[in-house]
């Protein structure tokens, strides 16, 4: 079944009324809508609880897509009740998680910035992010460290576009992922705008950002790892560098 997905319109959204419409053999509870953010593009999907009418929670262990994007499916954690279908819930994101996962998401995006190379692999987390590039050169991480946070410093807007599958497969170079596939298939694609007038960088990306680049707040690459040739893996983690 589809689940309109909340989150893709508003990134703040931390609670929502939902209605349970299908629950799963294995557990897996279906919403007719949701602000639970599914996994997807290298973004953890969200944890948080479902609050039920008589006020008891049900923990919710993990978010993700079903077969496809429109389907959404939440999963609680082992041993906690399951609610019925067509039961009403108010839904609890635990946002401290998640708002850790929109800075890192947002910090990765000015990381390829800095480093305007092809991403070969990304994966967001709550402490340390990894983003993955096609590059065979050596590259100081201090002076990346120094010019991701002046991207910070300027605080940039960061916003939505919305663009047409069609026209973003007419203009396949604004992707810079090598591997990553865009978030097709909805019929429409979400363009991470940085800058006014995109002046710092858009890139078609599914996931959640912070609305402006100072929100990300103290963050460095904490290493840099040659994994082959062609290939460097760049850590990222929150805080000043460590001396
Ligand atoms: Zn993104």
């Amino acid at each position: 079944m589809t689940t309109i997905a909340l989150y893709r319109d508003d990134f703040y959204l931390s609670t929502a009324e939902a209605v349970v419409i299908s629950v799963h053999d294995d557990g897996a509870v279906e919403l007719d809508q949701t602000c639970f953010y599914a996994a997807s593009g290298g973004q953890p999907g969200d944890t948080g609880f479902f609050e039920r009418e008589d006020g008891s929670h049900i923990q919710l262990g993990e978010t993700r897509h079903g077969a496809t994007k429109d389907v959404i499916l939440h999963r609680p954690v082992d041993g906690e009740p399951l609610p019925l279908v067509g039961e009403k819930l108010v839904l609890h994101v635990d946002w401290p998680r998640r708002y850790k996962l929109m800075r890192m998401h947002t910090a990765c995006h000015l990381l390829s910035v800095v480093c305007s190379y092809p991403i070969t692999g990304a994966a967001v987390g709550e402490e340390e992010s990894r983003v993955d590039f096609d590059m065979g050169e050596t590259i100081d991480k201090d002076q990346v460290t120094a010019d991701l946070m002046k991207l910070v410093g300027e605080n940039h807007p960061v916003y939505l576009q919305w663009i047409t599958d069609e026209e973003l497969a007419a203009n396949p170079g604004i992707v810079k992922s090598k591997n990553v596939r865009p978030p097709v298939g909805l019929g429409r694609v979400s363009l991470v705008c940085i800058g006014e007038n995109s002046a710092v960088d858009s890139q078609p990306c599914g996931g959640t950002h912070v609305s402006e680049t100072q929100e990300v707040g103290a963050i460095h690459i904490a290493k840099i790892e040659k994994k082959g040739k062609e290939n460097r893996r760049f850590r990222i983690r929150f805080g000043a560098p460590e001396t």
